[in-house]
């Protein structure tokens, strides 16, 4: 069997947000076919960066043999390493797992050594607009209804330098949402690289006091020492570090994990390059002892790609990331991504278990690379 088409269908923005996805869709000349995903946001970049240095390698490829033909075009486009390359290579890498797992008639779970079950997704606030008040109103509200048994909220702000939203934000939201959700809800925060060292170990010491167990990014990813000193810090303490959601580069993986910069370790199947090389990670942390709770912030196919994983990986963190905001993606996949008394299931059915839309796709914008037919 041999790779002869990958087709790409990409928008640049849904309901008039700006939140583009680029499907794939891979086909063999013996016509099977395949359905993957790039990483959304300029995805239309990313689908430029498709078929023109992940396509052209895989046409004529075999199939079946995932992590060789990765690792062939990460190394035949070393020149152009990291950010777009992986997140191209995501949708030819999750296109083929689930050609793979059509092939067996498996769910891409049970074809990685997992199955197919139910897994407890933790509510992930995006906003650093609500004040405590309204944030703590809506996830108590979110408990209730959906039966969320743990979230994340956010601190500090994005690659911050120290900033907060507004002032005392950070200092009076844990209180009041830890107050809202009550003592049995688990609480994570997201920090997005705001702080230097100090700052950090400072907001860590609060956490603690609240019993946040899970500290995401407190200082700029590329610092790996700075949050290296925050978690030996935070050593004798419950908060757990955690980070990685933008690390694509698997010796900078390797490296991160030697030297203990985190408690967690969070890939993003899209941005790392695909299921095979977030799988090369999970097997790291794994060997290092450390849990894998994978960034999936959006409702796209990530978060599907992500349910798979976790069933197959024996560190997984005991809640996955699930976004609670009002989604772009949300009339994209079908069957929709839904969340009840507080769990999430993992289909049974062959591939990845999901189709897009129609109308999704027949308003898209349409590309492929073909093999040449052989000459008669
Ligand atoms: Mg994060």
């Amino acid at each position: 069997m041999e790779i002869q088409q990958l087709e790409t269908f990409t928008k640049k923005d849904v309901r008039g947000k700006p939140a583009p996805v680029s499907f794939v869709r891979v086909r063999t000349d013996t016509d099977e076919e395949g359905l993957g995903q790039m990483s959304p946001y300029n995805a239309d970049i990313s689908a430029k960066v498709f078929h023109r240095q992940v396509a052209p390698h895989a046409l004529g490829a075999d199939p079946m043999d995932i992590d060789g033909l990765v690792d062939e075009i990460v190394d035949a486009e070393y020149k152009f390493p990291w950010s777009y390359l992986n997140r191209a290579l995501t949708g030819l890498d999750t296109a083929l797992w689930d050609l793979k797992a059509k092939q067996e008639g498996v769910s891409v779970a049970e074809l990685i050594g997992g199955k197919p079950t139910t897994l407890k997704p933790y509510g992930s606030s995006m906003s650093r607009e609500n004040t405590p008040e309204a944030e703590a109103e809506r996830l108590a509200r979110l408990k209730e209804e959906r039966g969320f048994e743990a979230f994340k909220i956010r601190v500090g702000s994005t690659m911050g330098d120290n900033e907060d939203a507004w002032e005392g934000r950070t200092e009076n939201l844990i209180p009041t949402v830890r107050e809202a959700v009550s003592d049995e809800t688990q609480l994570f925060v997201d920090a997005n690289g705001c702080y230097t060292p100090e700052k950090a170990i400072e907001v860590g010491e609060l956490l603690d006091a609240h019993d946040v167990v899970h500290y995401e990014e407190p200082c700029p990813f590329p610092k790996l020492e700075w949050t290296t000193e925050v978690r030996e810090a935070l050593n004798d303490t419950d908060v757990q570090v955690a980070g990685g959601e933008q690390d694509n580069d698997l010796t900078q993986w390797q490296r991160m994990i030697n030297m203990h910069a985190v408690d967690i370790v969070q890939p993003d199947i899209c941005y790392v390059g695909g299921l095979a090389r977030a799988m090369r990670v999970a097997d790291m942390a794994e060997d290092a002892g450390l849990l894998v709770i994978p960034h999936s912030a959006n409702h796209s196919l990530v978060t599907v790609f992500t349910m798979h994983m976790l069933t197959a990986i024996d560190n997984a963190g005991p809640y996955f990331e699930f976004s609670v905001e009002d989604h772009w993606a949300e009339e994209m996949l079908e069957p929709a991504l839904t969340v009840e008394d507080g769990e999430i299931e993992v289909p049974d059915r062959p591939g990845w278990g999901f189709e897009i839309n129609p109308e999704w796709l027949a308003t898209s914008t349409y590309e492929a690379n073909s093999r040449e037919a052989p000459a008669m």
